[in-house]
């Protein structure tokens, strides 16, 4: 499994809802995945939620910079390394620490057009992941 740095803020955030079918199809499978233990290589582009995801164009996401963007910060701030090996478990608590404060969490997203749904998830937290 391959993830991009700050699509471990959106798995932890994740409902059920995405760009369309076969972006939910394949990003609930990745979601129940990774919260049941699974781990994933950091990358540092497009990775396997972006392979079903209507906006990768050939490899390259329509948002690149926008997303690369959300990388840079997430992994700063969640200490990950590209080609480093991780589970969600290892990283959720830094996540949710930084989720917790809605301003850290927009410097890193904030201009996603998920953003709102996010943070009503954050604010009505009930995921579980384990170890
Ligand atoms: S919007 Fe871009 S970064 Fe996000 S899943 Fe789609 S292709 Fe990947
Ligand atoms: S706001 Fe967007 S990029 Fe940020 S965690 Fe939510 S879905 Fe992911």
């Amino acid at each position: 499994m391959r993830l991009r740095p700050h699509h471990i803020l959106c798995i932890c955030n994740y409902t059920g809802r995405g760009y369309s079918k076969s972006f939910e199809e394949n990003m609930s499978k990745i979601a129940a995945m990774l919260r049941d233990g699974g781990r994933f290589t950091a990358v540092s582009g497009a990775d396997d939620v972006c392979a079903a995801c209507p906006n990768n164009k050939g490899g390259t996401c329509e948002t690149e910079e926008k997303v690369r963007r959300c990388d840079k910060a997430a992994a700063e701030l969640l200490g990950v390394t590209p080609g480093a090996v991780y589970s969600l478990y290892e990283l959720s608590a830094g996540a949710e620490n930084l989720m917790s404060d809605e301003t850290a969490h927009a410097a890193v997203c904030g201009d996603c057009e998920w953003f709102g749904l996010c943070r009503e998830v954050i604010n009505n937290r009930k995921i579980k992941i384990k170890k």
